[in-house]
């Protein structure tokens, strides 16, 4: 999970102050101390901590602070900010040409992720912002990477345009242009080569296309597993480049975070996304206040509601509701619903943008068996269209067939039934106008 061993020593560290009563100067002291060793070890730049640390110490130990009714609360919340400004602050969101297309242009060491977030970009831009993006392929040097755009395209089912390997890439970028322009795609990313280091020539042929299409976005890829490399790296690419936005790719297996909290104090350059994942949906817009928040374990309630949003078709969700309300709720409808909530991401992403997740007891190791999801999916696929809807015509002998076809047991489909039975009469309570609560339930 993104960040997970700096956010428990953080959480342990900040537990210790949150309900104290009356905080002194030396619980500060401590604090930032034990915050200070925190962020040391998880990667974060020596200078940036230093910084850092100052600021928290000089607010906190605040008369304000310290002299507040819930002074251990007004502390954390000193820290929480902090780490947000750390991390840029307020979003920063992402260019919109006065006249289209508006150009991006993806840069970034090979095996970062680029061209994949290349795909993930336009795919977000398309779902979230109703975008038509079409995507370059300037990666002249290694076939693979061309195929592989062409590929993203294909899933995606959005336009790639590529003139193979021979063209030079400036060409390449300028023609993909004037297409996009012919056949008005207001988005164009183009996915320019990388190197396994930086080098003076990929450096030059990188600012050749930068100044020849003038982009309106210059977003790096890179790897947040990677740490202070990373940082390096952003480094030497905004001194050559003028970057305009970094993308944190692989967010999910980092555990530690220091590039994600030392880079935009490094470079001075906003962090514009994080990659969530390998998935093309695994793309999240980067609120350093929301990270700041999941980090301290006070969860991200919006980006879950975000996330359902997108995720979520509005129109199914009222019809869902109606059904709710007159007990007309079939395991057809379950498996749609099952449908949507998987298209969210994995289950144990989601927990963990829950407040207290972590702290819940058994909640931090719960891993989300997505095994026995899709257990419960072949159970419904394997019942035919009439059970579905009235799964009491499922007798004994229908309840073996189901197994069987499913690959369970009997006493599985007899759990799934049974836990449908008893979901069925819990929306009814939850719906029933009698108790006055009259809001249905988006999710089974
Ligand atoms: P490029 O050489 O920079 O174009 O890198 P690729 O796009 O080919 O990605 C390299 C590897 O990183 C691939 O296996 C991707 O699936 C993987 N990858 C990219 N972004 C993410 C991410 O956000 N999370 C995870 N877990 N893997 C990622």
């Amino acid at each position: 999970m993104a960040f997970e061993g700096l956010s428990d020593r953080l959480q342990n560290t900040i537990k210790k102050i949150t309900g104290k009563g009356k905080v002194s100067e030396q619980d500060v002291k401590e604090m930032t101390r034990e915050v200070r060793l925190a962020l040391l070890e998880a990667d974060v730049n020596f200078k940036v901590v230093k910084d850092l640390i100052k600021r928290i110490k000089e607010r906190a130990i605040g008369q304000e602070v310290l002299e507040s009714l819930t002074p251990g609360q007004q502390v954390i919340k000193v820290v929480k900010e902090e780490l947000a400004e750390l991390m840029g602050g307020e979003q920063s969101k992402i260019a919109v040409a006065n006249k289209p297309p508006t150009v991006i242009m993806m840069v970034g060491l090979q095996g970062a992720g680029k061209t994949t977030t290349t795909g993930k970009l336009a795919n977000l831009l398309r779902k979230k912002h109703n975008r038509k993006p079409m995507l370059v392929a300037a990666d002249v040097y290694r076939p693979a990477a061309i195929n592989q755009l062409e590929t993203l395209g294909n899933q995606l089912d959005l336009p790639v345009f590529s003139l193979g390997t021979e063209a030079n890439p400036v060409d390449i970028a300028n023609q993909a242009i004037e297409k996009a322009k012919e056949e008005h795609h207001d988005y164009v990313i183009i996915d320019t080569a990388g190197r396994l280091h930086i080098d003076e020539n990929l450096m030059g042929e990188l600012q050749e296309i930068k100044q020849s299409v003038n982009p309106d976005e210059v977003f790096l890829v890179v790897d947040s597993m990677t740490g202070q490399d990373a940082v390096n790296v952003a480094e030497s690419f905004d001194e050559q480049l003028d970057v305009t936005g970094v993308v944190l790719t692989k967010l999910d297996g980092d555990t530690r975070g220091g590039a994600a909290l030392s880079i935009r104090a490094v470079t001075g350059k906003p962090i514009k996304f994080a990659g969530m994942g390998e998935k093309l949906d695994q793309l999240e817009a980067f609120h350093p206040d929301r990270m700041a928040s999941r980090i301290l374990g006070m969860g991200d309630v919006l980006s879950l509601i975000e996330k359902a949003e997108t995720q979520v078709d509005e129109k199914k969700a009222k019809e869902m509701e109606e059904k709710i309300k007159s007990m007309s709720f079939t395991f057809e409808d379950f498996l749609e619903q099952m449908d949507q909530v998987k298209n969210m991401g994995p289950l144990d992403e989601l927990i963990n943008m829950m407040p207290g997740a972590n702290k819940m007891k058994g909640m931090k190791n719960l891993q989300v068996d997505d095994k026995q999801l899709s257990h419960v999916e072949a159970i419904i696929q394997s019942m035919t269209k009439q059970e579905r809807v009235e799964p009491s015509v499922i007798n004994a002998s229908r309840k073996k067939r189901i197994a069987k076809g499913s690959g369970t047991s009997v006493s599985q489909v007899n759990r799934l039934l049974k836990q449908f039975e008893d979901m069925k009469k819990m929306m009814k309570q939850m719906t029933s106008p009698k108790k006055g609560k009259k809001k249905g339930m988006n999710f089974p």
